[in-house]
């Protein structure tokens, strides 16, 4: 009876919330899939049947990768093909397959060791890497040693399609080509021990929509198949093992979320009109081409800020050709509506995603990036203008140039796009010629040139992401100064209403695109700074809509003049938060539930 007690004793584990949402359900745990590797030592006259032993699992690793990537293109589309397009081009490797024959020649080894030993060196190389999102690509080596061993060593792994319903998938990092054939219906939540903000579990997840917790350390040791357990994917927490009183409490959120939805959709054709009759414009963020049914769902006001950085992400091999860009710049074109879509230019390099050839850099989020680097690279400039100008033809594109911080940058990329204009001009091809070119606001010097800058755009996009980590001298994705990163610090309030009011004086529109502009609170003060035009996420919509339709202009005017009076960011907050909970309840309570 004591161990029933002791398995039964409730658990709560904090990992890293990557896409939000509550689940719940039974656990599946997922067995590595490598299995263990027993290493033999073959006689000298065994060395050629084993290296061609290897060479035959290699061939069938590569029909099952194709056979795979079939079918994922049919169900879930081109954009996650990628990542077994990846596996291919490693299976293809002549230099990591001979790497694996050498070992088997020179260490008299079986080919699931050799395999085992030579992608372990590769990952130590992959585990040095600085760079997140390239550090996780260690997993698509992971993934093909994998399917290597379980084909050499006639091995099954646990297969996702013995999902039951209802099933929290646990596993230790789910494998690339395993995150992709996530099926949204039998999958409610997916936890796992290792995996970071860019991995690809967590990619998926938030493009599928399942609530997902990453880097829980040993989930996989404290749950087995079939018990069950509770995803909180909004805060990071995990619940193994719950009590009823827990049950009932998620259960309870699960249901508040689902009839949320039901709201969100009802109150979908709502305009987002405050009381006393002003009209806030809500568009949406989006950085994959599947986000756009998103944007239906939610009836955003086209697409505020396209991502176009995320091809680079998605791609093969290096940049996407211009016809590869200039196909999903028509898809937006076409089906984005009159609002259309505003296109960044790539925010490549520095602490993002780096280009191949590029060495690290010490101080990477201040270094070669974004616009900067694109007038480095000027083909790749122009190869990406030209893509945009021609799908311009097709529906309404607008350009916006992403971490300007002088009028030089702004005018030479503007002669460059002129200049690509005038070339499709002369071969003849169809291209829009009067495309509005915007700024994307988001350094301290751009907001002091804000009124220049002003004269020589069509348009601002206010990036308060940015814009919060170059006033503030905070890095965005550093835990250890999280607390300081302050978008109602008195210092950032200043700074948008300087590039509001600059905005406002040369009559150009103004979209605040950052992450401030899916806050409710915050979506009260940037209204009152005279702010119009948000982009989000698409599924913040409804809720940032909830709360344009609360709160009088009067009132949000009142709360951001009284704001800017306030002298640090700790009052600023307590003052918003006392102000804004009074329409707390209108908001959060959905309409059905007062009924
Ligand atoms: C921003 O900086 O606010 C922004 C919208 O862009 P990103 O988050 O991609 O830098
Ligand atoms: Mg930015």
């Amino acid at each position: 009876m004591a161990t029933l007690a002791h398995q039964v004793q409730e658990q709560r584990l904090e990992g890293i919330g990557v896409c939000h949402g509550i689940a719940l359900g039974a656990a599946f745990v997922v067995d590595d899939p490598g299995g263990r590797v027993v290493r033999a030592r073959l006689p000298e006259a065994e060395l050629d049947a084993e290296v061609a032993r290897f060479q035959q699992a290699v061939q069938q690793a590569q029909q099952q990768v194709q056979q795979s990537r079939e079918r994922l293109r049919s169900v879930l589309g081109e954009e996650h093909a990628y990542i077994l397009e990846a596996h291919l081009l490693m299976l293809q490797d002549r230099s990591f397959n001979r790497q694996i024959e050498q070992f088997i020649r020179q260490n008299h080894a079986n080919a699931e060791w050799a395999v085992r030993a030579v992608t372990n060196h590769l990952l130590a190389i992959y585990a040095e890497i600085a760079d997140d999102y390239l550090r996780e690509r260690g997993s698509d080596i992971e993934d093909v040693a994998h399917r290597l061993i379980r084909i050499l060593s006639g091995t099954q792994s646990r297969d996702l399609n013995l999902l039951a319903q209802d099933a929290i998938v646990v596993a230790d990092d789910l494998l690339p080509s395993a995150a992709i054939e996530l099926d949204k219906n039998r999958v409610r939540g997916v936890v796992t021990n290792a995996g970071g903000w860019a991995s690809h579990t967590s990619i998926i997840a938030r493009s599928l929509g399942i609530p997902a917790v990453v880097g829980l350390h040993d989930i996989t040791s404290r749950v087995r198949t079939g018990e069950t357990i509770i995803v909180d994917g909004g805060s990071g927490t995990v619940i193994v093992h719950p009590s009823p009183e827990t049950l009932l409490f998620y259960s309870e959120q699960r249901g508040r979320e689902l009839q949320q939805v039901v709201c969100d959709l009802e109150e979908r054709e709502l305009p987002a009109i405050t009381p006393d009759g002003y009209e806030i414009t809500l568009r949406a963020n989006i950085e994959l081409l599947e986000e756009i049914d998103a944007l239906h769902q939610y009836n955003a006001a086209g697409i505020g800020l396209y991502r176009s950085e995320f091809l680079y992400s998605m791609a093969v091999a290096g940049l996407p050709t211009e016809d590869e860009q200039y196909e999903v710049y028509r898809v937006l074109a076409e089906t984005s509506g009159d609002e259309g879509v505003v296109i960044r230019t790539f925010d490549l390099g520095g602490d993002r995603l780096k280009l191949e050839g590029f060495k690290p850099e010490r101080n990477p989020a201040l270094g070669l990036r974004a616009t900067r680097l694109m007038l480095n690279l000027e083909q790749v400039f122009r190869t990406q203008l030209r893509a945009i100008l021609r799908a311009a033809a097709h529906g309404k594109l607008k350009i916006v140039l992403p971490l300007v911080s002088t009028l030089d940058e702004l005018r030479a990329a503007k002669s460059i796009i002129a200049e690509v204009e005038r070339q499709l001009r002369d071969e003849g091809v169809g291209h829009d010629e009067d495309i509005e070119i915007g700024v994307m606001v988001e350094v301290p010097a751009a907001v002091m040139l804000a009124e220049l800058m002003a004269r020589e755009a069509d348009f601002f996009s206010l990036g308060t992401n940015d814009l919060i980590q170059f006033m503030l001298a905070v890095d965005r994705t550093n835990e250890n100064v999280n607390d300081l990163f302050a978008p109602l610090h008195p210092g950032v309030l200043k700074a948008i209403k300087l590039v509001v009011e600059a905005a406002h004086k040369a009559q150009i529109p103004l979209t605040v695109c950052g992450e401030m502009a899916a806050h409710p609170a915050h979506v009260v003060v940037l209204m009152g700074l005279g702010v119009t035009d948000l982009s989000m996420r698409p599924s913040a919509i409804p809720l940032v809509k909830r709360v344009v339709r609360a709160v009088d202009m009067t009132a949000a005017r009142g709360i951001a003049a009284h704001a800017l009076s306030l002298t640090t960011p700790a009052e600023v907050n307590k003052y918003v938060q006392s102000q804004v909970a009074r329409y707390w309840s209108q908001i959060f309570v959905a309409p059905s539930y007062s009924r």
